[in-house]
């Protein structure tokens, strides 16, 4: 009697992992899908997955989600080392941009072991970030104005994560 008994409890119990299973597939292939249709038709540039990749390295979590600031395209929250960018981005074509920006701070709060603060890169600052950056006050307008900067640089990626490796 127990020999059978215990095949029906594995047969059942083999049910119930079959059916977690396809749960588990079925549950990850609709998040892919939702992640595919938030950020739009535009896949990432190549080296938007080589920054991601060495931020991730260097222990930050980067979020393509909606940040949690109202009006925010990207977002670093530098205690908790969580980067976030929106979906959005992608369909604007700002998402690299956006990245290399809080790439920028990460290394920022890296070289400062912090806050945010400017590393005092030697680069000029770009004519198109100054409009930008004029809005905010002292030390943390050369915070944004290294970020803007190095975002309008066409090796902006590379010098990103030069940045990330030299301060992270
Ligand atoms: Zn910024």
């Amino acid at each position: 009697m127990q020999y059978p008994h215990r095949l029906q409890v594995l047969h059942r119990l083999s049910i119930l992992g079959l059916a977690i299973l396809i749960f588990v597939v079925l549950r990850g292939g609709l998040e892919e899908q939702l992640t595919r249709a938030e950020t739009g038709a535009i896949a990432p540039a190549p080296d938007f997955q080589k920054l991601q990749n060495i931020l991730t390295q260097h222990n930050f979590q980067v979020h393509l989600k909606i940040p949690p600031r109202a009006g925010a395209y990207g977002l670093i929250q530098p205690k908790t080392k969580t980067i976030w960018i929106h979906p959005l981005t992608f369909r604007l074509g700002i998402a690299r941009q956006t990245l290399i920006h809080e790439a920028v701070h990460a290394a920022q709060t890296c070289y400062s072991q912090g806050p945010l603060l400017p590393i005092g890169l030697d680069v000029p600052i770009s004519k198109q970030a100054r409009p930008h950056f004029l809005r905010y006050h002292q030390f943390r307008r050369h915070v944004e104005a290294e970020a803007l900067t190095v975002q309008g640089l066409p090796n902006g990626v590379d010098y990103a994560i030069e940045l990330l490796n030299e301060h992270c």
